[in-house]
């Protein structure tokens, strides 16, 4: 806005001086207009790091993910966003496939993030968006109740032996979206049906609250088992409140599928606005993010890991959770679970899923 007033007053004492384009054009400001579905303060410093090296500022908007899609939706041609920032991979295929990006081209991105993390190149080899930092949508179960063994794979969730005792989030959240789209992906149409119904049987509950909550339930005995991804276990597992690692101490976590095709994973990333107003800021900003520092920071903050090849993260939860060890993620590209997610809407109505 100032650059705006600046140029008003600046041009007719220019044409009276008779100068042409002026140092004020240069002085304007730099901004970048960013959509961020990222609910973690911890990235607050990594912005700030951002326009300490560039000097370009970040006006920034925090909805969620569908809040955002729709925003831009609305918003059409008129979009201040440049930069969009959404928390689960098909979200970002949604909005790839509405026509809400403008595709990207950059050397430093292409070769900090592999290819199964980001979109699949347009024809004339633009990225839509990139993965910028993992998570695992794993399994925990109560320590005293269960055994690992019982619960080691995706498709566990579904066996008998579980009745009753099964809690997951509702199986239209986007997280849920993009898991069963991924074991569309891995087992086809019919499996993924049954499975669901399966899980529907298992229930110890009706699908209700966020992952934590979940996590909770199996702590306090309500069920034995559920889904989350893994940076809300983290979380409570760093706390400061007692009672959160209290809650954190009475469940296992489980990595499924190690012995088959792998445990899920789901990307937050990042895309350039269709009608970016400053795109080349909102590339700028896009590559920071993919540097070993701020990968570091912004996978770390929110205790995930880092999607850029090469980084070893160093997060004491992460550690304890995996064992120290790496462990065996699936390999499908995480553009393809949002393929799915319209038939597994469907099959969700089907089975009841709620
Ligand atoms: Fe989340």
């Amino acid at each position: 806005m100032r650059s705006t007033v600046l140029a008003r007053w600046a041009t007719p004492w220019l044409l009276a001086a008779g100068l042409a384009a002026p140092a004020f054009v240069h002085a304007e400001e730099q901004v970048v207009n960013l959509y961020s579905a990222r609910h973690y303060s911890t990235d607050e410093a990594l912005y700030s790091g951002f326009t300490k090296a560039t000097g370009i500022k970040i006006n920034r908007v925090d909805a969620d993910d569908a809040g955002i899609i729709a925003r831009l939706k609305a918003e059409g041609e008129a979009s201040p966003a440049d930069v969009i920032l959404l928390v689960d991979a098909a979200r970002l295929y949604r909005g790839e496939q509405d026509g809400l990006f403008r595709p990207i081209r950059s050397k430093a991105l292409n070769d900090a993030i592999p290819a199964n993390l980001r979109s699949q190149p347009t024809a004339d080899g633009g990225i839509a968006w990139f993965g910028l930092s993992t998570r695992a949508r794993i399994i925990v179960y109560n320590k005293a109740r269960v055994q690992r063994e019982d619960v080691d794979t995706y498709e566990e969730l579904a066996d008998p032996k579980l009745k009753g005792k099964l809690c997951i989030r509702s199986g239209s959240h986007p997280y849920n979206l993009s898991l069963f789209g991924a074991v569309y992906e891995h087992l086809g149409a019919e499996a993924t049906q049954n499975w669901l119904k399966g899980i529907v049987a298992n229930l110890a509950r009706d699908p209700k609250g966020g992952d934590t909550d979940q996590i909770k339930a199996v702590a306090s005995g309500e069920c034995e088992v559920a889904v989350t991804n893994s940076y809300y276990l983290a979380r409570l597992m760093r706390s400061s409140k007692p009672e959160d690692v209290a809650v954190a101490n009475k469940v296992g976590a489980v990595f499924p599928n190690q012995a088959t095709w792998g445990t899920h994973v789901n990307v937050a990333g990042g895309a350039v606005a269709r009608y970016a107003k400053h795109p080349d800021n909102a590339v700028k900003f896009l590559e920071y993010l993919a540097t070993p520092e701020a990968q570091n920071y912004f996978a770390n903050g929110n205790n995930e890991w880092p999607a850029a090849r090469g980084i070893q993260p160093d997060n004491p939860a992460l550690q304890a959770m995996t064992g120290g060890k790496p462990f065996k993620s699936e390999n499908i590209p995480v553009s393809a679970v949002g393929m799915h997610t319209g038939a597994v809407q469907q099959m969700l109505d089907r089975v009841g899923f709620k």
